[in-house]
């Protein structure tokens, strides 16, 4: 629609707009200019692997990891996949909580795994019970899935929280993968815990990483995991014979980014935060749907199942509307496992996002 000259806002980016830190562009550069350009390990550059096992081990709490334990990998999709791949077996089960993000069930289904999705609603602020996490579990489990902040709900797991969570598990012979992707990205009331740093479960945890949405570097392809040791085992034999080593140049940023883009994360954070201020404001003056405040990420996950009828009864269908009539792109719920509701990004500009909610409570004035 853009490309016919149609004024298309879109809600529905999943990545900061913000330019990678330049700590980790001149290390980029500096990388090509040094020839810093053939294979390196396949499972990453051991100055690398280091500062992400302090990391872990620092801001983590996470005591086990070490540079032997941690894997590089080309995005933090490509360390889940390499970690499904290597525990999993035809008919295992992965218990994935929804709303999901996106991948997780596919990616699941790839590894030969069969998705177990556990439902969570409002009341419970979209984080799934100790409860019913042990109802989800069998002896087929072997993985739990947990995204803290969450995409797309923007909910955190509080530490107690997880420790029920962890009572639960303890058990249950199975591995926890816990996509952190977002840590960077919280708003201060939920702390961010890392079950990775409950000892009793620790040595079955692998914490997933990158620098994707810490650093506005999406492109680049950096992600990394902490992972037991049979579990590294076999995914670096997955990594080594699949992609071999992530890009030796991006492993120079991204070791750059960790050790000095601090305060680029912060002005970022800061600017996220002040975007959740207006989107919440203006959204909420639309009146009749409903949505809880992001603890963290970029996202607003909005319930519109009151004003679903007949003639759009469904999120993916109130979104095809949006866009063809309102010209406004959102991301329908169903992609997440949840119909009935719709997800909108602030990772776009002040005026996006007034002229975004504009139209949608245009589309929403009319189907009332
Ligand atoms: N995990 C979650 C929850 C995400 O939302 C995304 C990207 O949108 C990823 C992982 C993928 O991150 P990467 O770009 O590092 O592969």
């Amino acid at each position: 629609m853009k490309q016919q000259g149609i004024d298309v806002v879109s809600l529905a980016t999943g990545e900061p707009d913000f330019a990678t830190p330049a700590c980790a562009k001149h290390a980029a550069i500096e990388a090509i200019q040094n020839n810093f350009s053939h294979y390196t390990e396949a499972i990453g550059i051991p100055e690398l692997r280091r500062v992400v096992a302090e990391k872990f081990r620092r801001e983590n709490n996470i005591a086990c990891a070490d540079e032997s334990s941690v894997l590089i990998s080309c995005g933090a999709k490509h360390s889940i996949m390499n970690a499904l791949s290597a525990m999993c077996n035809a008919g295992d089960e992965v218990i994935i909580p929804a709303p999901y993000w996106v991948s997780y069930p596919a990616m699941a289904t790839i590894a030969d795994a069969h998705p177990v999705i556990v439902n969570s609603n409002a009341d419970e602020q979209f984080k799934i019970t100790a409860k019913q996490l042990e109802h989800a579990l069998t002896d087929k489990t072997k993985c739990v899935i947990f995204n803290s902040p969450s995409n797309p709900t923007g909910m955190m797991y509080t530490q107690s929280e997880f420790e029920n969570l962890a009572a639960v598990l303890v058990h249950h012979d199975c591995y926890i993968i816990s996509d952190e992707i977002y840590e960077k990205i919280s708003y201060g009331k939920v702390k961010h815990f890392s079950p990775g740093a409950i000892e009793k479960i620790a040595h079955r945890v692998i914490t997933v990483n990158g620098c994707s949405k810490a650093y506005a570097m999406t492109g680049w392809r950096i992600g990394f995991m902490n992972a037991p040791p049979e579990v590294f085992a076999q995914a670096a034999k997955v990594q080594s014979q699949d992609t071999s080593n992530p890009t030796s140049i991006a492993q120079r940023a991204a070791l750059a980014a960790v050790l000095h883009a601090g305060e680029d994360v912060e002005i970022m954070r800061k600017e996220f935060e002040r975007r959740r201020e207006m989107v919440c404001g203006l959204v909420d003056a639309i009146g009749g749907i409903c949505f809880l405040q992001p603890d963290g990420a970029f996202y607003l996950w909005i319930d519109i199942s009151s004003v679903l009828s007949p003639a759009v009864p469904s999120s993916a269908i109130f979104c095809e509307q949006l866009l063809e009539k309102f010209h406004c792109a959102l991301v329908p719920g169903e992609a997440f496992g949840a119909n009935g509701f719709v997800r909108i990004s602030f990772a776009a500009c002040d005026e996006d996002i007034r002229r975004g909610v504009a139209r949608i409570e245009a589309m929403i004035s009319g189907m009332r």
